[in-house]
C-alpha cells in the first residue's frame, strides 16, 4: 500500500488473489519466497503515461492522460484493453492490468497481460472530436505496441469506432499492416464474433455452471447492469438460451421490462444513436425507467453486473439474496466489492468471478491475432465454438482447482489458483527478470 499510494482498486484486486494464493504458496513456500514470485508479480513490466493534447469543435486545444500498464509478458504479448473514461486513472489501469494477467492464462491461449486508456470522455463527443483524440493517443502509445509485443483492445468507452481511428492512426506512423489491435471493423482484420465474444462468453460459463449445479437458463429471469457491449451481447445470448432478461441500466438509470427487454430497441438506442437507457420508454411505454441506482432491488434468479467496478455492494447482494437470487456471475471487471463477495461466498450464492467469466473478449481477441498472422478469416461458427469451448474449459479449470485446494465450489480461489501456478511455473522457467 505504502508503495502504491492512492490506488485503492489495485490493492483490493491485489489483495483478493494474494488471499487466495495462501494455499498454493504454503504448499511450496521455499521455491515461491526465493524467486520472489508475488514480489515480482505485483510490479508492472512498466507503467506508461502521456500527455494527449487534441482540438476540439470550438477550436480548443485539450489536455488528457493517457496510460499503458504492461502488466506481465510471463506467457505471451501484453493483451488488454483501452478504456476511455473520466474515472480513469493509474490505479484503476494497474488493477485493470493486474486481473489481465490471470484471466488471460486462464484462456490457455499464450497471452500476457496489459491494459491501457485515458481520463477522455466520449460521451457527447462528434465523431471528428473522437479521432482526433484517437489519432493524437496513438502518437505516443504506437512505439510500445506491436503484434508481437503489446496488443491492446477496447473496453468501456473503447468499440469498432474507436479502434477504427487508432488502427489507421498506427498504419500511418509505422506503415504496418498487422494484427496491433483487435476489436478491429470487419473489413480490415477483425473477428466475427469479437463484438459479441464477451456477453456471449459470459452466458456460456455461466450455463455451464448452472448445468453443474443441476439447472440451466432457461426459465429463469435475469438482471443485467450496463446498456454497452458486454451486457447487451449477454442479454442476447441469455434470451436465446431460454432466459428473461428483466432489466438493464446505464449510469443514469435502469430499465424494467417485466414483459422481457426488446433488444431491438435497446441496439437501436445504443449502437446506432448512441442515446442514453431511458429513451427505451419511447418505444416501450409500458416498462418503467428510474433515475439513479436501485437495479439490483428487482427481483431476479440471476444477476449479472456487466457496468464497472465496484457496482454491486454488500447492501445490494443482501437484497439480491432475500429476493431468491442464487447466481451472481461478473461480465464487468471487479463489479462486486470485497465485502459483498465475501457475503455471497459465506452464503453459497453460486458466484464467477470476472476473470473467469468474462474472459471470452480476450479469447475471441488472441482468435483474431491468429486469424491476423495466418492472414485468413474464420466463419462465425468456428470462431463461436472455439469461444464456447475455452469457456467450458475455464469453468473446468476453475472447479477443479477449488477442489483440490478443499474449497469446492469457491470459483474465486479457484480462477486465481489455477491462472497463478500457470504464470509462476512460466516465470519461474525464464530466470529472474
Ligand atoms: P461499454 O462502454 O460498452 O459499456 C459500459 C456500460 O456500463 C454502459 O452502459 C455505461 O453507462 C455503464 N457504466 C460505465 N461506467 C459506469 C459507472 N461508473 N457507473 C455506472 N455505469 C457505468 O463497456 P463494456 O461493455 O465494454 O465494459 C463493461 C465492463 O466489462 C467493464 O468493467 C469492462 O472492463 C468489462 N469487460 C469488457 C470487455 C469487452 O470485451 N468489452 C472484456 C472483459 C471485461 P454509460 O453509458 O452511462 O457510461
Amino acid at each position: 500500500i505504502e508503495k502504491n499510494p492512492g490506488e485503492p482498486e489495485f490493492h483490493q484486486a491485489v489483495r483478493e488473489v494474494l488471499d487466495s494464493l495462501r494455499p498454493v504458496i504454503e504448499r511450496d513456500e521455499e521455491k515461491y519466497r526465493r524467486d520472489a514470485i508475488l514480489e515480482r508479480l505485483t510490479e508492472p513490466d512498466r507503467v506508461i503515461s502521456f500527455r494527449v493534447p487534441w482540438i476540439d469543435d470550438k477550436g480548443q486545444v485539450q489536455v488528457n492522460r493517457g496510460y499503458r500498464v504492461q502488466f506481465s509478458s510471463a506467457i505471451g504479448p501484453y493483451k488488454g484493453g483501452l478504456r476511455f473514461h473520466p474515472s480513469v486513472n493509474q490505479g484503476i489501469v494497474k488493477f485493470l492490468g493486474f486481473e489481465q494477467i490471470f484471466k488471460n492464462a486462464l484462456t490457455g491461449l499464450p497471452i500476457g497481460g496489459g491494459k491501457g486508456g485515458a481520463d477522455f470522455d466520449p460521451k457527447g463527443k462528434s465523431d471528428r472530436e473522437v479521432m482526433a483524440f484517437c489519432q493524437s493517443f496513438m502518437n505516443e502509445l504506437y512505439r510500445h505496441i506491436g503484434a508481437n509485443i503489446d496488443v491492446p483492445a477496447g473496453d468501456i468507452g473503447v468499440g469498432g469506432r474507436e479502434v477504427g481511428y487508432l488502427y489507421g492512426q498506427y498504419k500511418r506512423l509505422t506503415g504496418l499492416y498487422e494484427g496491433v489491435l483487435t476489436g478491429k471493423g470487419l473489413t480490415f482484420g477483425g473477428s466475427l464474433v469479437r463484438k459479441e465474444s464477451t456477453g456471449y462468453g459470459l452466458i456460456y460459463i455461466t450455463e455451464e455452471m448452472l448445468r453443474n449445479h443441476d439447472t440451466t437458463m432457461s426459465g429463469k429471469t435475469i438482471v443485467v447492469s450496463g446498456s454497452g457491449n458486454v451486457a447487451t451481447y449477454a442479454t442476447e445470448r441469455a434470451q436465446q438460451f431460454g432466459a428473461k432478461v428483466v432489466a438493464m441500466s446505464d449510469s443514469n438509470g435502469y430499465i424494467y421490462d417485466p414483459k422481457g427487454i426488446r433488444l431491438d430497441v435497446v441496439k437501436k438506442i445504443k449502437e446506432v444513436r448512441r442515446g442514453r437507457i431511458k429513451e427505451y420508454l419511447d418505444e416501450i411505454p409500458t416498462a418503467q425507467y428510474v433515475e439513479g441506482k436501485g437495479i439490483w432491488n428487482i427481483p431476479c434468479d440471476i444477476a449479472l453486473p456487466c457496468a464497472t467496478q465496484n457496482e454491486l455492494t454488500l447492501e445490494d447482494v443482501k437484497t439480491l439474496k432475500a429476493n431468491g437470487c442464487f447466481a451472481i456471475c461478473e461480465g464487468a471487471n471487479m463489479p462486486t466489492t470485497q465485502d459483498a463477495t465475501d457475503f455471497i461466498l459465506e452464503n453459497e450464492i453460486l458466484f464467477l468471478p470476472g476473470k473467469a467469466s468474462n474472459a471470452g473478449g480476450v479469447t475471441t481477441s488472441a482468435l483474431e491475432m491468429t486469424q491476423n498472422s495466418e492472414r485468413v478469416y474464420w466463419s462465425f461458427e468456428k470462431t463461436d465454438s472455439r469461444l464456447k469451448e475455452i469457456m467450458v474449459n475455464i469453468y473446468a479449470q476453475i472447479s477443479s482447482a477449488a477442489k483440490e485446494y478443499g474449497v469446492e465450489g469457491n470459483y474465486v480461489i479457484g480462477a486465481n489458483i489455477a491462472a497463478f501456478k500457470k504464470v509462476a511455473d512460466a516465470m519461474h522457467s525464464q530466470g529472474i527478470v
